[in-house]
């Protein structure tokens, strides 16, 4: 089969296409022939290098297709059956694995990571990972949907708590998690501010929902939060900027308000004035993925076309260290897609 490898961590022409003998399914799993696999900065963090990672790596989390072979024992699933695949979960027998915090499991396990991923003609899966596509979602859809609104219903939801009613500061409005954290917070009936480097972004943002845009490239992050807000500032911000602005973001919330982060695309070295942090009372939330339980309700959501994933575009396979630029280059709105 067709694949895309990692072989050594570095820039997007680590990316080498190449063929790979085709899995073959053992007791449990399913071989899955891929139809779209979306791309996630975590792609680009492997291939840079992520601690403890084996290569050569396929990467690619985020997978639809069709169930092509199944191995022995498994039940629920035939062959021809149209799935998405949940990009990670938790081993399933630890104690936070087993208090429903699986996110948490110290063993977490993503395809593209700690497993071979999507970027391939079939990718080899455990059973229990490969759910029915919801809906009338398209293969594309179905790619696009899991990783990025699983993370942010888990950061606006189960994290922040999110209220109606509240100002919710959504940073890199056009990003995955930026065109997914806009829609669950408009459902949960917060005020949507969203923040993006470009116009043309935070006008696709109002489409999707955002009350009000703030340019973080032409405008003072602060100031216009500040007006927005008849300075109060905002109760959430959804964040996975970095280091860049996070001075600026801190200014920008409210007292005893609640930020939650996911990344550090920008950096992950950021100063903090202790002073804002006991003053105002501020709440630093750190998030990672979801909960196992939390993917079958986003997936009803996005089956139902409450939630809508945003797709920017989809290249073939071979194009894949393009793929990896555009993002890096921060060009897209919405996921970027590779159709083996
Ligand atoms: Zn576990």
């Amino acid at each position: 089969m067709k694949t895309v490898v990692v072989h050594e961590h570095g820039d997007a022409d680590r990316l080498v296409l190449e063929d790979r003998p085709d899995p073959e399914p053992g007791p449990g799993e399913v071989v899955v022939s891929v139809r779209a696999c979306a791309l996630n900065h975590l792609d680009l963090w492997m291939r840079r290098g992520i601690p403890g990672v084996k290569l050569p790596r396929i990467p690619g989390a985020d997978i639809s297709g069709v169930v092509a072979q199944i191995g022995p024992g498994v039940e629920g699933l035939r062959t021809g059956d149209r799935v998405y695949l949940s990009p990670g979960v938790g081993c399933g027998k630890c104690p936070l694995c087993l208090s429903g915090r699986d996110n948490m499991c110290a063993a977490y396990d993503f395809f593209g990571v700690q497993r071979d991923g999507g970027y391939a003609e079939s990718v080899l899966a455990p059973a229990h990972r490969a759910f029915p596509i919801p809906g009338d979602l398209s293969f594309d859809e179905a790619a696009a949907f899991p990783l990025v609104f699983l993370t942010a219903w888990h950061m606006l939801i189960t994290r922040a708590g999110i209220r109606p009613g509240e100002d919710v500061l959504i940073m890199a409005a056009g990003s995955g998690v930026g065109t997914s954290a806009i829609q669950v917070a408009r459902l949960a009936g917060a005020r949507v501010i969203a923040a993006a480097g470009s116009d043309e972004k935070l006008s696709k943002a109002r489409e999707l929902g955002a009350d009000e845009g703030v340019n973080y490239e032409t405008q003072d992050l602060v100031a216009e939060i500040r007006r927005l807000t008849d300075r109060k500032g905002v109760d959430v911000v959804i964040e996975h900027t970095g280091a860049q602005r996070w001075e600026a973001i801190i200014r920008c919330m409210a007292t005893g308000g609640r930020l939650v982060t996911c990344g550090a695309t920008s950096g992950a070295k950021a100063d903090l004035d202790l002073r804002h942090l006991f003053a105002r009372q501020l709440n630093l939330l750190g998030s990672f993925m979801g909960r196992r339980t939390e993917l079958p309700q986003v997936a009803r959501l996005v089956g139902e076309r409450i939630l809508r994933p945003i797709i920017d575009r989809a290249l073939p396979l071979s194009e894949a260290r393009e793929a990896h630029r555009l993002i890096e280059r921060r060009e897209q709105f919405g996921k970027v897609l590779l159709h083996p």
